[in-house]
């Protein structure tokens, strides 16, 4: 357990009040003692406590330490503790009951409680509805322990009542099986299908977070083709896909099973992992709505693309993404048929139209859609990941793919009697391109006598 969790008890208790660890914290530790310590992500959780002390008890008992109004009308303070040099938060919140749902996403009312069991009853599924106190002994009224032990995702009480409350938890647990691979029980699973629409209640941004999560998780996969249909009430363009066969010989898949392949295939990195898994996941959303067909019955999608960087964009506006992410996803899908070559000079140039590492992704990209076409070859897979080394060859020598790398600016141009304005951009985009293209070196004298020619041209 967590220090700072073990002392954020330890604190309420000397206090005179009841505190227990509950939630996400609880679940990966139980998960974690069952798989001997191994799984789990110890220390990067954040750590919730529930306790039967009001708000102003709560800051009383911390008092000299830094508290956080997170949410004080909801009961919730967020205390911050030193640990290994930082400061680290703990959310305790006040023991409390939720009364009416009439939008399906706030509760009418809140109230506090003194009782434990009253505020595990609202809480979203088994798994997280276990306290456990500062000895590890645990309140578990709803067989929790048990779920996680089978892996199981069960709603506490009664689905349709839980899911109609609040539709956020229907994307919770898609996000809980697609990061801890657990099963949905049936009646819950079927609520969840049966009050799908109360999604649409929910607001982007939460339901997006959620997703992103569910798409980062390792069983993601797996989740989207058997949830299609509960996903489907915020992404339409998923069903669409689902079913639609390419009638083409490159494809063994339909459009939503091949993109499924390829989010499961994608190569990427802690940083990047969310968006090249969901870029992947649509990277083909554009092919429903391009499809022709030849009259021997060959399959095309002219232009899936571009058209497909269209639907991402509006996908991304309805999800009120911030731009950046936007600008990333629409350019991946639009740039995801880049055909490449083993051409240093081609590489270069598109290094420095995507930058390196937007080029890199995209060959990610590539290939990941090229092996989940079910029938990639062998020479196929070699060729990619030859580019993907000549790209990081190129990255190692420095070899020069930037304006900013190139051995004279904008002012060496302008000292050279160039007018402050759009020739000189002009003047180093054509000596990158020379310098890029080998035929002239990236030198200081070189490329300042290019410059004296280029400027009486
Ligand atoms: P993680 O922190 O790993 O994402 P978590 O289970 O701790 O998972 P939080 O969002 O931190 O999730 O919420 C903490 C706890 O609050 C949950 O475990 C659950 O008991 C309760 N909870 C959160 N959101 C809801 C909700 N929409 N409906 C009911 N209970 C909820
Ligand atoms: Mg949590």
């Amino acid at each position: 357990m967590a220090e700072r969790g073990k002392n954020a008890l330890r604190i309420l208790h000397d206090a005179g009040h009841e505190a227990y660890l509950v939630g996400g914290c609880v679940r990966d530790m139980l998960l974690r003692d069952m798989a001997g310590g191994s799984a789990g992500r110890e220390g990067t959780e954040d750590i919730d406590v529930t306790t039967s002390a009001a708000p102003e008890e709560v800051k009383l008992a911390f008092s000299g330490m830094r508290i956080i109004d997170t949410g004080i009308r909801h009961g919730t303070v967020t205390v911050m503790f030193p640990e290994d040099d930082r400061l680290l938060p703990v959310e305790i919140t006040t023991y409390r009951t939720e009364q009416g749902y009439a939008d399906g996403r706030h509760p009418d009312s809140v109230a506090f409680t003194r009782s434990l069991e009253e505020d595990l009853k609202r809480r979203d599924f088994t798994m997280n509805a276990i306290a456990m106190d500062e000895n590890g002994e645990i309140v578990d009224p709803f067989g929790g322990r048990e779920d996680v032990c089978d892996g199981v995702i069960r709603a506490v009480g009664d689905p349709d009542v839980r899911f109609s409350e609040d539709g956020l938890r229907i994307m919770r647990a898609m996000r809980f099986a697609a990061v801890l691979g657990f099963d949905i029980e049936e009646n819950t699973e079927q609520a969840m299908l049966r009050n799908r629409r109360m999604l649409e209640r929910i607001s982007a941004e939460r339901v997006f977070a959620e997703f992103k999560k569910l798409v980062a998780g390792r069983y993601a996969g797996d989740v989207v083709r058997r949830y299609t249909e509960v996903l489907g009430a915020v992404f339409p363009e998923l069903l669409a896909m689902k079913g639609f066969e390419q009638h083409n010989e490159y494809h063994r898949y339909d459009v939503l099973e091949h993109c499924v392949r390829a989010m499961e295939a994608v190569r990427t990195t802690p940083e990047n992992n969310t968006y090249m898994r969901m870029a992947a996941l649509f990277h083909d959303v554009g092919k429903p709505l391009t499809y022709s067909q030849e009259d021997c019955g060959r399959g095309h999608f002219y232009g899936h693309a571009s058209r497909g960087a269209e639907v991402m964009e509006k996908i991304m506006e309805r999800m009120k993404a911030d731009r950046w992410l936007t600008d990333r996803m629409v350019s991946l899908v639009r740039h995801h048929d880049l055909i490449f070559e083993k051409d240093e000079r081609l590489l270069k140039r598109w290094m420095r139209r995507f930058t390196p590492e937007g080029l890199s992704e995209i060959l990610e990209i590539k290939l990941a859609d090229n092996i989940a076409t079910g029938n990639m070859s062998e020479e196929l897979g070699d060729k990619f990941r030859e580019i993907r080394e000549m790209i990081e060859d190129i990255l190692r020598q420095e070899d020069c793919f930037s304006l900013k790398d190139l051995a004279v600016d904008g002012k060496d141009v302008m000292a050279a009697g160039v007018s402050r304005g759009p020739e000189v951009g002009r003047i180093l985009d054509e000596l990158l391109d020379d310098v890029i293209d080998g035929r002239v070196d990236n030198e200081r004298k070189t490329l300042l006598a290019q410059i004296e020619k280029k400027r009486s041209l």
